[in-house]
């Protein structure tokens, strides 16, 4: 592990603290428009989180298995990928979960 790893605060050994919000980054994106695996990866690099493939799929898997993402195969020319878009069930919890992330905002960052 880097030192500038450590500095950003985004290696691995925080991966733990982070796991919820990648993964209400991720269903938000899926509610908003379908999503991919690689292009989810650069959008929560955007956002300063380093995903590996190897944690990423397992994640998106694991969030089509309880039922908040439902997944298809697309076919573009030779290449297929998978395209996840947010199941009903899923943009139902990610409104209750916004509502806990607005409460921790207010006290993480506004002290309220
Ligand atoms: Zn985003």
């Amino acid at each position: 592990m880097s030192k500038t790893n450590l500095d950003r605060g985004d290696g691995d050994q925080d991966r733990d603290l982070y796991s919820g919000l990648i993964r209400l980054h991720v269903l938000h994106h899926a509610v908003e428009e379908p999503i991919f695996g690689l292009g989810m990866a650069d959008e929560l690099a955007r956002h300063g989180y380093r995903i590996s493939p190897g944690t990423l799929y397992p994640l998106l898997h694991s969030l089509e298995q309880k039922g908040y993402l439902r997944s298809k195969e697309q076919v573009n020319g030779k290449s297929r990928r998978k395209v996840y878009r947010a199941t009903p069930r899923g943009r139902k919890a990610l409104s209750a979960a916004k509502n806990k992330v607005r409460e921790l905002f207010r006290e993480l960052i506004e002290g309220k």
